[in-house]
């Protein structure tokens, strides 16, 4: 018994916990799957420029959306941090989360062209429906992960910080709410998420929860 209590935590941790090279390999994957790039924030002047404009707007700080927000335009995804290093908020399996997030952002805007970008940009209410739809992969897969849903309600209420008013973060909860009853029974909408759970089940089978199919 004293040696179970000892060993189990290290051991569990060690083998539960994904690795900063299987967070690394994942990306490597969505990236080559959805032709995208990885440029970090802090290095890039065009997110300076977005960065200053949204803190001169009042709708978010300058600080916060460089540290805080992995932003995605076109095929280029900006994230605060370096991929496979846990830091400052973003462990590694928020990484992992964030990567499937950010590549539903690519699909909607193949599926929809120039109109998401530029609906993304001038209209809320859209900019909460586009953000519902991915945050749908972060629901996604803590079902993958968990096998339970995180509460709509806190997630919608994350839309604050992206300029939206409080009817726009009461539609995305309840889309999200939706959406959570069918991730419950297994269903999985987004496709990136798809794409990533092929990955995930084949390279990382021990990460999910038991009795997830
Ligand atoms: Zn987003």
């Amino acid at each position: 018994m004293k040696g179970f209590l000892q060993s189990l935590p290290v051991v569990g941790k060690v083998f539960v916990d994904i690795q900063p090279e299987e967070v690394w390999a994942f990306w490597r994957f969505m990236q080559d799957h959805y032709r995208t790039t990885v440029v970090n924030k802090r290095d890039a002047l065009e997110m300076q420029l977005v960065a200053q404009a949204l803190d001169a707007l009042g709708i978010q700080s300058r600080e916060r959306f460089l540290r805080n927000f992995t932003t995605t335009l076109g095929r280029r995804i900006y994230t605060p941090f370096e991929v496979g290093s846990p830091r400052g908020g973003w462990d590694l399996w928020s990484q992992v989360v964030i990567c499937v997030h950010e590549h539903q952002h690519v699909v909607q805007h193949d599926r929809e062209g120039l109109s998401f970008e530029v609906s993304y940009l001038a209209d809320r209410a859209a900019r909460a429906r586009w953000e519902a739809e991915a945050y749908r992969s972060n629901l996604e897969l803590h079902f993958w992960r968990y096998g339970t849903t995180p509460s709509a309600r806190r997630i919608a209420e994350v839309l604050g910080d992206y300029g939206c008013r409080p009817e726009d973060v009461d539609v995305a909860a309840k889309s999200l709410a939706l959406s959570a009853v069918s991730i419950r029974k297994g269903a999985v909408i987004n496709e990136a998420t798809h794409v990533a759970l092929g990955w995930l089940d084949e390279h990382v089978p021990r990460l999910r929860a038991k009795g997830v199919a």
